[in-house]
């Protein structure tokens, strides 16, 4: 109980007595123990039940409720305000994992990112390449990101200069493959729990994505999603864009789904919320959900050899 003891005296040096707490989807399951632990040490718990993705999907409505908001398993990606208490969610691992990576590496001086859960061991993975003769160089990122971290939607912690490779550290293939997208660079992805390495390869994803592209060309109307959530509000570039084709009407959404989107009945989405809905949902979506990028290709303000992954700042 150590861990949420340190929650209790962060609480109660801030004068909380009550205090809603907010977990990410994989963090949920300990929702309940937090939330007892918490009631036993004197304070009113609230537990957001909502779905969460990230920290741009801040608890506001449970705020006018309590004197905290606990949000469990991100880094901020804005000024959350002084009632907003973030707690991360670190993954150690082993980091003579990063020995697999060497044979795969071209370069023996290479950009490094990690995602929020590894961030904290940065400094030591480059202290481990450097006993295998690898210089990694690493950047601050965008949106609120540590030194090296990388977010589904900001990848300026990937843009560093002088070097032609980039190491990711992390689970999962969305993160690199906005790496390689938004950087140009080689990109090779270990997964530090699986133990895998493999260079990452946008093709497949750059085909369907045109596929998607031309699809919607022949809808007769877009709906424009515009999400409400906290760190997700891009009005103004949905507004902007909205006027430039006669047929596009923005849509102020909270939560995304296929149901919804099945019940409007729009021919083709244009995704102004989070940036991972149009790429990582789309098989499950009745209908092309495009990117804001990707909406300048149709309507010809952008060609599709300079794709651009879909970013927020
Ligand atoms: S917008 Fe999406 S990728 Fe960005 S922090 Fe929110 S959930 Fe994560």
């Amino acid at each position: 109980m150590t861990e949420y003891s340190d929650l209790a005296r962060k609480l109660r040096h801030r004068n909380a007595a009550s205090v809603a707490l907010q977990f990410p989807e994989g963090l949920k399951r300990r929702a309940r123990e937090i939330a007892l632990f918490l009631k036993k040490e004197g304070f009113f718990v609230i537990v957001n039940a909502d779905p969460c993705y990230g920290a741009c999907d801040l608890a506001s409505d449970a705020l006018p409720h309590v004197d905290a908001l606990v949000h469990f398993g991100h880094t901020p990606v804005d000024d959350p305000g002084p009632k907003v208490i973030f707690e991360p969610y670190s993954v150690d691992v082993d980091l003579d994992v990063l020995g697999e990576a060497a044979p795969f590496l071209r370069q023996r001086t290479i950009g490094l990112v990690t995602t929020a859960q590894h961030v904290h061991l940065l400094p030591a993975m480059v202290r481990k390449l450097a006993e295998i003769g690898i210089a990694a160089r690493t950047r601050t990122g965008s949106r609120g990101c540590r030194e090296g971290q990388v977010l589904g939607c900001a990848f300026e912690a990937a843009r560093i200069p002088s070097v032609d490779e980039i190491l990711f550290v992390g689970t999962g293939l969305f993160h690199p493959l906005g790496v390689r997208l938004a950087t140009g660079k080689r990109v090779i992805a270990l997964d530090p729990l699986a133990g895998t390495v493999q260079e990452v390869d946008e093709e497949r994803f750059l085909r369907q994505r045109f596929a998607l592209v031309e699809r919607a060309r022949s809808a007769d109307s877009y709906g424009l999603i515009v999400s409400s959530k906290t760190g997700q509000g891009r009005f103004g570039l949905a507004q902007e864009m909205a006027s430039r084709c006669r047929n596009a009407i923005l849509l102020l959404m909270r939560e995304v789904n296929p149901e919804e989107l099945l019940n409007l009945g729009f021919p083709a989405y244009v995704n102004f919320a989070c940036p991972r809905l149009a790429y990582d949902d789309q098989p499950r979506f009745p209908a092309p959900v495009l990117s804001p990028q990707e909406f300048q290709i149709l309507l010809g303000e952008r060609d599709f050899s300079s794709y651009a992954i879909d970013e927020m700042s």
